[in-house]
């Protein structure tokens, strides 16, 4: 990539037998916002460190605008973090906090002061900057870390689960409103999270971590619709895993013959179909030997899990106006929307 801001080559970072990051690369376009998506211990956090010189590799390279920053200490990179919760100055105003890094840079006091209204401004907390800490819900604190970080105009912003502690109603607005702002900005940002559906709510693209490695880095839309890995597609989405047959190019399952997609392993006979949920229908069926199980009404949606006469379960995901009359013990039939499944070896 011609215009990759950031760059991360073949990072190895080992903290006695652990290896945390396993020749990690990444790679991040300008004004690019990727998030950085994978489960608890895979290295997300000791990534971030070691890209705002918080920590350093062990091997490989950190690249900031094609120029190696691998000695440059920390308040030499010019990034803005915010991290999990927790990390505003709790002696310090709103205000005061913005305009901390803008002290350390010798800002004068009258740019400061504006600098830091105009911030709390775009974080939408223009009433707020006399508060301390502790007047502060968690997601004002989360806007006040970002205006924090965005003050000194970083070239970089590095997000670390900074909605994880908050309130899923709070979380889905920040989450929108960081985006927009970044978009706005054109900041290079990378945005850390555990949670899928946030990693593919706000970037561009999301890479998926395992391991301390990336095992694929896509748009959300490819990532869903062509997982690389059988990591990937068991962590992106909700995936069935259902008994099938494969006979050339097509798979049997559940009673029926469908496609099998191409570009899985090339095998014959027992594998595993992955069926996402949203790919199964169910309708009422009096002749089915299939039979609902639970209906969780989840809003728009409802998950319903069926179990099938050989005691496997399978989930649905159907709109809840569909599936209002679904009740537990109805005979169903199932169809799988997919023409064409992905498919595993069977273990
Ligand atoms: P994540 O942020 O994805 O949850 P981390 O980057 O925090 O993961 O950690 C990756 C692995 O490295 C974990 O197994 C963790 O226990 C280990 N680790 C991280 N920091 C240290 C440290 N300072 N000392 C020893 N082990 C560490
Ligand atoms: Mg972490």
């Amino acid at each position: 990539m011609s215009n990759s801001s950031l760059e991360l080559k073949n990072v190895t970072r080992k903290f006695k037998d652990m290896v945390a990051l396993d020749a990690l690369n990444l790679e991040v376009g300008a004004g690019e916002l990727v998030a950085l998506l994978g489960p608890s211990g895979c290295g997300k956090t000791t990534a971030l460190r070691i890209v705002a010189g918080l920590d350093r590799a062990d091997e490989g390279q950190v690249i900031l605008k094609g120029k190696d920053i691998n000695a440059l200490p920390a308040h030499k990179r010019n990034m803005g973090m915010v991290f999990q919760a927790y990390s505003l100055f709790p002696n310090m105003t709103a205000a005061e906090n913005v305009a901390f890094g803008l002290q350390m840079r010798r800002v004068s006091k009258n740019k400061r002061r504006d600098k830091a209204n105009e911030l709390l401004e775009l974080v939408g907390l223009p009433t707020h900057a006399h508060r301390f800490t502790h007047q502060l819900s968690g997601g004002q604190q989360q806007r006040v870390a970002l205006a924090r970080a965005l003050a000194i105009q970083p070239e970089v912003l590095l997000l670390d689960e900074p909605l994880s502690a908050l309130d899923a109603k709070v979380r889905t607005n920040l989450r929108e409103e960081i985006r927009r702002l970044q978009l706005s900005l054109g900041t290079t940002t990378i945005f850390v999270t555990h949670d899928q559906e946030e990693a593919m709510a706000v970037s561009d693209r999301v890479a998926v971590m395992n391991k301390g490695h990336i095992e694929q880095i896509d748009s959300p839309d490819v990532l869903y619709n062509s997982p690389a890995t059988d990591f990937v597609a068991g962590f992106v989405g909700s995936m069935n895993r259902l008994r099938a047959t494969k006979t050339g190019s097509s798979l049997f399952v559940i009673g029926r013959t469908v496609g099998a997609s191409k570009g899985g392993p090339n095998v014959e006979g027992e594998v595993v179909a992955l069926v996402r949920h949203e790919s199964v229908r169910v309708k009422p069926d009096a002749t089915s030997d299939i039979l609902i199980v639970t209906r969780s009404f989840l809003g728009p949606v409802s998950r319903i899990t069926c179990k099938l006469p050989d005691g496997d379960l399978v989930h649905s995901m159907m709109s809840s106006a569909e599936s209002s009359s679904l009740r537990p013990g109805d005979p169903v039939k199932i169809e799988l929307l997919d023409k064409e499944l992905l498919f595993q070896r069977a273990e």
